[in-house]
């Protein structure tokens, strides 16, 4: 096979076997990966719930309090532990592997799944989800990982962050890439959606 790319009027041309190619940019930009919402199902769809905590390794958007993810709470009276006594379900946004899971990360459970953004793997915690799955199980977009941990005196909600270095426990540790959420979710989700639930906090 005789393959050649020229450049002719500042468009790659390609040429395989004496047939030519003329390459176009891609029309309508990146192609979005749909995403499930994490949360929300039923009565409780997406423009249900509000991000009650920002990605903030610094503290300035959260009054000082800094956080590695979002924490996303379902937007009913009465707030606080209201998810737990719906009995409402954390779900995989996509497809991946479960890489660490814990009953015990600050008094709650957790677990990572490894996804994809971009076409590379992303980390994502989905803490305070009574999550049962192992390192190595397989998940599928959609599944169910469990419902609502309770965390006493505190309020149920989804913490959720991600990081682009495969991670277990750490807590805003400098050495790993970690990624804020919104913009993220902001690629596979609708963005109107995505923008409400922020604005909500
Ligand atoms: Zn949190």
């Amino acid at each position: 096979m005789d393959i050649c790319i020229t450049i002719s009027n500042d468009r790659p041309e390609l040429t395989i076997d004496n047939v030519r190619y003329i390459c176009r940019p891609m029309e309508g930009g990146p192609v979005r990966i749909p995403w499930h919402f994490p949360v929300g199902e039923g009565s409780y769809p997406p423009e249900r719930w509000y991000v009650a905590t920002w990605h903030d390794l610094t503290g300035v958007r959260n009054d000082g309090y800094r956080h590695t993810g979002i924490d996303i709470n379902l937007d009913v009276s009465p707030w606080g532990d209201v998810e737990r006594a719906l009995n409402l379900s954390v779900f995989a946004v996509d497809d991946g592997v479960v890489t660490y899971s814990t009953m015990n990360w600050s008094g709650v459970p957790m677990v990572v799944i490894r996804h994809e953004h971009e076409g590379v793997p992303i980390w994502v915690r989905y803490a305070h989800v009574t999550c049962y799955l192992r390192a190595g199980a397989i998940v599928h977009q959609g599944d169910i990982l469990g419902g609502f941990a309770d965390w006493p005196g505190k309020g149920d909600h989804l913490h959720f962050d991600m990081a682009r270095d495969p991670f277990t426990r750490e807590w805003l540790d400098p050495d790993i890439l970690w990624v804020d959420p919104v913009p993220v979710l902001k690629a596979h989700l609708d963005s109107d959606v995505v923008d409400a639930m922020l604005r909500k906090s």
